[in-house]
Protein backbone atom coordinates (compact mmCIF):
# COMPACT_ATOMS: atom_id res chain seq x y z
CA UNK A 1 0.00 0.00 0.00
CA UNK A 2 1.33 3.72 -1.05
CA UNK A 3 1.32 5.91 1.88
CA UNK A 4 -0.46 8.36 -0.23
CA UNK A 5 -1.97 7.79 -3.58
CA UNK A 6 -3.70 10.16 -5.34
CA UNK A 7 -5.83 9.23 -8.77
CA UNK A 8 -7.02 11.34 -11.68
CA UNK A 9 -7.77 13.69 -9.17
CA UNK A 10 -9.02 17.20 -9.68
CA UNK A 11 -9.83 19.98 -6.98
CA UNK A 12 -9.85 23.42 -7.17
CA UNK A 13 -12.33 26.53 -5.56
CA UNK A 14 -15.68 27.66 -5.96
CA UNK A 15 -16.25 24.81 -8.09
CA UNK A 16 -13.76 25.57 -10.45
CA UNK A 17 -10.90 23.15 -10.55
CA UNK A 18 -7.39 24.43 -10.83
CA UNK A 19 -5.53 20.89 -10.61
CA UNK A 20 -7.22 18.23 -12.88
CA UNK A 21 -6.43 14.87 -13.42
CA UNK A 22 -3.64 14.43 -11.50
CA UNK A 23 -1.42 11.35 -10.59
CA UNK A 24 0.93 10.87 -7.64
CA UNK A 25 2.09 8.72 -5.39
CA UNK A 26 4.86 8.60 -2.33
CA UNK A 27 6.27 5.08 -0.85
CA UNK A 28 7.04 4.11 2.50
CA UNK A 29 10.87 5.95 3.38
CA UNK A 30 10.92 7.88 0.06
CA UNK A 31 11.22 11.28 -0.79
CA UNK A 32 9.22 12.99 -3.31
CA UNK A 33 9.39 16.18 -4.66
CA UNK A 34 6.53 17.93 -6.00
CA UNK A 35 7.91 20.91 -8.41
CA UNK A 36 6.24 23.03 -11.00
CA UNK A 37 6.41 27.09 -11.49
CA UNK A 38 4.22 29.42 -9.52
CA UNK A 39 0.43 29.07 -9.57
CA UNK A 40 1.10 25.18 -11.08
CA UNK A 41 -1.62 23.51 -8.29
CA UNK A 42 1.52 22.08 -6.01
CA UNK A 43 0.03 23.90 -2.93
CA UNK A 44 -3.77 23.50 -3.78
CA UNK A 45 -2.85 19.82 -4.06
CA UNK A 46 -1.39 19.55 -0.40
CA UNK A 47 -4.24 21.36 1.18
CA UNK A 48 -6.31 19.08 -1.05
CA UNK A 49 -4.53 15.93 0.39
CA UNK A 50 -5.17 17.59 3.87
CA UNK A 51 -8.78 17.80 3.50
CA UNK A 52 -8.91 21.42 3.55
CA UNK A 53 -10.04 21.56 -0.22
CA UNK A 54 -12.71 19.36 -2.04
CA UNK A 55 -11.46 16.71 -4.78
CA UNK A 56 -13.49 17.17 -7.25
CA UNK A 57 -12.82 13.91 -8.93
CA UNK A 58 -10.99 10.66 -8.52
CA UNK A 59 -9.81 10.51 -5.38
CA UNK A 60 -6.87 10.84 -2.68
CA UNK A 61 -5.88 7.93 0.11
CA UNK A 62 -3.85 8.75 2.29
CA UNK A 63 -2.74 5.35 4.03
CA UNK A 64 -5.11 3.43 2.53
CA UNK A 65 -8.18 5.75 3.70
CA UNK A 66 -9.86 7.90 0.78
CA UNK A 67 -9.64 11.73 2.66
CA UNK A 68 -13.17 12.35 0.49
CA UNK A 69 -15.65 13.95 2.77
CA UNK A 70 -13.72 13.24 6.01
CA UNK A 71 -12.44 15.89 8.33
CA UNK A 72 -8.66 17.53 7.87
CA UNK A 73 -7.95 16.55 12.20
CA UNK A 74 -9.40 12.80 11.19
CA UNK A 75 -7.11 12.49 8.61
CA UNK A 76 -4.00 13.96 10.67
CA UNK A 77 -4.91 11.02 12.89
CA UNK A 78 -4.01 8.76 11.05
CA UNK A 79 -0.33 9.95 9.93
CA UNK A 80 -0.61 12.73 8.07
CA UNK A 81 1.52 15.74 9.15
CA UNK A 82 1.44 19.23 6.95
CA UNK A 83 3.71 22.11 7.21
CA UNK A 84 2.15 24.53 5.41
CA UNK A 85 3.99 27.23 3.33
CA UNK A 86 2.92 29.85 5.87
CA UNK A 87 4.44 27.45 8.69
CA UNK A 88 1.19 28.48 11.18
CA UNK A 89 3.21 29.47 14.29
CA UNK A 90 1.97 30.83 16.95
CA UNK A 91 4.60 33.76 17.57
CA UNK A 92 3.77 34.70 21.06
CA UNK A 93 4.28 31.11 22.37
CA UNK A 94 7.58 29.71 23.30
CA UNK A 95 9.28 27.28 20.95
CA UNK A 96 8.35 24.41 23.69
CA UNK A 97 4.83 25.54 23.77
CA UNK A 98 4.26 25.31 20.25
CA UNK A 99 5.92 21.86 19.94
CA UNK A 100 3.37 20.69 22.62
CA UNK A 101 0.67 22.15 20.84
CA UNK A 102 1.20 20.31 17.72
CA UNK A 103 2.10 16.94 20.50
CA UNK A 104 -1.58 17.76 21.36
CA UNK A 105 -3.07 16.05 18.20
CA UNK A 106 -1.56 12.58 19.08
CA UNK A 107 1.42 10.79 20.71
CA UNK A 108 3.93 12.90 22.68
CA UNK A 109 7.30 12.73 21.05
CA UNK A 110 9.17 16.08 21.76
CA UNK A 111 12.66 14.45 22.14
CA UNK A 112 12.49 12.25 19.02
CA UNK A 113 11.15 15.92 16.96
CA UNK A 114 14.36 17.94 18.92
CA UNK A 115 16.87 14.81 18.00
CA UNK A 116 16.21 16.12 14.69
CA UNK A 117 16.90 19.82 15.05
CA UNK A 118 18.71 20.26 17.99
CA UNK A 119 19.64 23.52 17.60
CA UNK A 120 15.90 23.98 18.93
CA UNK A 121 17.32 22.84 22.49
CA UNK A 122 18.62 25.81 23.58
CA UNK A 123 15.82 28.00 22.12
CA UNK A 124 12.76 26.13 24.21
CA UNK A 125 11.38 29.45 26.06
CA UNK A 126 12.45 31.77 23.60
CA UNK A 127 9.21 33.25 21.70
CA UNK A 128 8.74 31.61 17.80
CA UNK A 129 8.26 34.79 16.97
CA UNK A 130 11.99 36.05 18.25
CA UNK A 131 13.67 33.08 15.76
CA UNK A 132 14.97 33.62 12.75
CA UNK A 133 13.71 32.42 8.94
CA UNK A 134 15.57 29.38 9.44
CA UNK A 135 15.01 28.19 13.23
CA UNK A 136 11.48 28.75 12.77
CA UNK A 137 10.87 26.64 9.85
CA UNK A 138 12.69 23.66 11.98
CA UNK A 139 10.14 24.45 14.63
CA UNK A 140 7.51 24.22 11.97
CA UNK A 141 8.98 20.94 11.24
CA UNK A 142 9.86 19.36 14.64
CA UNK A 143 6.24 20.49 15.10
CA UNK A 144 5.00 18.33 12.78
CA UNK A 145 7.22 15.51 13.91
CA UNK A 146 5.89 14.89 17.39
CA UNK A 147 2.76 13.42 16.37
CA UNK A 148 5.00 10.95 14.63
CA UNK A 149 4.05 11.08 10.88
CA UNK A 150 3.57 8.28 8.65
CA UNK A 151 3.37 10.99 6.19
CA UNK A 152 5.17 14.06 5.81
CA UNK A 153 4.43 17.29 3.29
CA UNK A 154 6.26 20.20 3.61
CA UNK A 155 4.98 23.17 1.53
CA UNK A 156 7.88 25.17 0.39
CA UNK A 157 10.15 24.78 3.41
CA UNK A 158 13.06 27.34 1.65
CA UNK A 159 10.69 30.13 1.73
CA UNK A 160 12.71 32.91 2.84
CA UNK A 161 15.79 31.10 4.18
CA UNK A 162 19.29 31.41 2.88
CA UNK A 163 20.24 28.01 0.27
CA UNK A 164 23.13 27.62 3.03
CA UNK A 165 20.50 26.99 5.67
CA UNK A 166 17.98 25.04 2.97
CA UNK A 167 21.35 22.64 2.17
CA UNK A 168 21.40 22.11 5.89
CA UNK A 169 17.82 21.26 6.31
CA UNK A 170 16.99 18.96 3.58
CA UNK A 171 19.57 16.00 4.61
CA UNK A 172 17.37 16.00 8.18
CA UNK A 173 14.52 15.29 5.72
CA UNK A 174 15.95 11.87 4.58
CA UNK A 175 17.62 10.82 7.78
CA UNK A 176 13.60 11.31 9.05
CA UNK A 177 12.64 9.32 5.94
CA UNK A 178 15.02 6.78 6.61
CA UNK A 179 14.77 6.33 10.10
CA UNK A 180 11.08 6.64 10.80
CA UNK A 181 10.10 4.96 7.82
CA UNK A 182 7.81 8.06 6.90
CA UNK A 183 7.24 9.09 3.02
CA UNK A 184 7.77 12.68 2.50
CA UNK A 185 6.07 15.09 0.00
CA UNK A 186 8.35 18.36 -0.87
CA UNK A 187 7.12 21.15 -2.37
CA UNK A 188 10.19 22.99 -3.37
CA UNK A 189 11.04 26.22 -5.60
CA UNK A 190 14.93 26.01 -5.67
CA UNK A 191 14.23 22.59 -8.47
CA UNK A 192 18.31 21.32 -8.08
CA UNK A 193 18.54 20.98 -4.16
CA UNK A 194 15.18 19.51 -4.36
CA UNK A 195 16.48 17.13 -6.67
CA UNK A 196 19.67 16.09 -4.79
CA UNK A 197 17.42 14.54 -1.81
CA UNK A 198 14.07 13.68 -3.89
CA UNK A 199 13.91 9.71 -4.93
CA UNK A 200 11.49 10.86 -7.51
CA UNK A 201 9.80 13.68 -8.77
CA UNK A 202 6.52 15.45 -10.39
CA UNK A 203 6.63 18.19 -12.51
CA UNK A 204 3.36 20.17 -12.61
CA UNK A 205 2.37 22.87 -14.92
CA UNK A 206 -0.98 24.84 -15.20
CA UNK A 207 -2.45 22.22 -12.92
CA UNK A 208 -1.94 19.32 -14.78
CA UNK A 209 1.61 16.97 -14.21
CA UNK A 210 3.88 17.46 -16.95
CA UNK A 211 6.55 14.96 -15.60
CA UNK A 212 7.42 12.90 -13.32
CA UNK A 213 10.60 10.73 -13.45
CA UNK A 214 13.51 9.63 -11.29
CA UNK A 215 15.21 12.38 -9.24
CA UNK A 216 18.67 11.57 -10.12
CA UNK A 217 17.79 11.38 -13.87
CA UNK A 218 15.93 14.61 -14.36
CA UNK A 219 18.68 16.15 -12.31
CA UNK A 220 21.36 14.89 -14.56
CA UNK A 221 19.12 15.96 -17.74
CA UNK A 222 17.56 19.61 -16.61
CA UNK A 223 16.38 20.33 -20.42
CA UNK A 224 13.76 17.33 -19.29
CA UNK A 225 12.75 20.08 -17.21
CA UNK A 226 12.85 23.08 -19.37
CA UNK A 227 10.04 22.79 -20.86
CA UNK A 228 7.47 22.08 -18.13
CA UNK A 229 8.57 25.76 -16.68
CA UNK A 230 8.51 28.09 -20.14
CA UNK A 231 6.32 30.54 -19.94
CA UNK A 232 5.04 29.89 -16.12
CA UNK A 233 8.04 30.55 -14.41
CA UNK A 234 12.00 30.23 -13.75
CA UNK A 235 13.96 27.01 -13.93
CA UNK A 236 16.81 28.58 -11.36
CA UNK A 237 20.47 27.89 -12.59
CA UNK A 238 22.29 25.01 -10.03
P1 LIG B 1 2.91 28.89 -5.62
O1 LIG B 1 4.30 28.40 -5.69
O2 LIG B 1 2.73 30.26 -6.21
O3 LIG B 1 2.23 28.72 -4.28
P2 LIG B 1 1.40 26.60 -6.51
O4 LIG B 1 1.90 25.67 -7.55
O5 LIG B 1 1.46 26.15 -5.11
O6 LIG B 1 2.12 27.98 -6.68
P3 LIG B 1 -1.38 27.07 -6.03
O7 LIG B 1 -1.14 28.01 -4.90
O8 LIG B 1 -1.85 25.71 -5.73
O9 LIG B 1 -0.08 26.95 -6.93
O10 LIG B 1 -2.40 27.78 -7.04
C1 LIG B 1 -2.95 27.10 -8.16
C2 LIG B 1 -4.02 27.99 -8.77
O11 LIG B 1 -5.10 28.12 -7.86
C3 LIG B 1 -3.54 29.39 -9.11
O12 LIG B 1 -4.11 29.78 -10.33
C4 LIG B 1 -4.11 30.23 -7.96
O13 LIG B 1 -4.39 31.53 -8.41
C5 LIG B 1 -5.40 29.49 -7.63
N1 LIG B 1 -5.75 29.64 -6.20
C6 LIG B 1 -4.94 29.40 -5.14
N2 LIG B 1 -5.60 29.63 -3.97
C7 LIG B 1 -6.86 30.02 -4.32
C8 LIG B 1 -8.02 30.42 -3.57
N3 LIG B 1 -8.02 30.42 -2.23
N4 LIG B 1 -9.12 30.75 -4.26
C9 LIG B 1 -9.15 30.75 -5.62
N5 LIG B 1 -8.08 30.38 -6.38
C10 LIG B 1 -6.95 30.04 -5.75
Amino acid sequence: MSLLEISEMSTGYNGVAVVRDLNLRVEEGEIVALLGPNGAGKTTTLLTTSGLNPVMKGDIKVLGKSVKGRRSHLIARDGLSHVPEDRSLFFQLTVKENLKLGAARGSVNLSQALGYFPALENLLDRKAGLLSGGEQQMLAMARALTVKPKLLMVDEMSLGLAPIIVERLLPVLRRIASETGAGVLLVEQHVHLALEVADRAYVMSHGSLAMEGDAKHLAANRHLLESSYLGGGELEEA
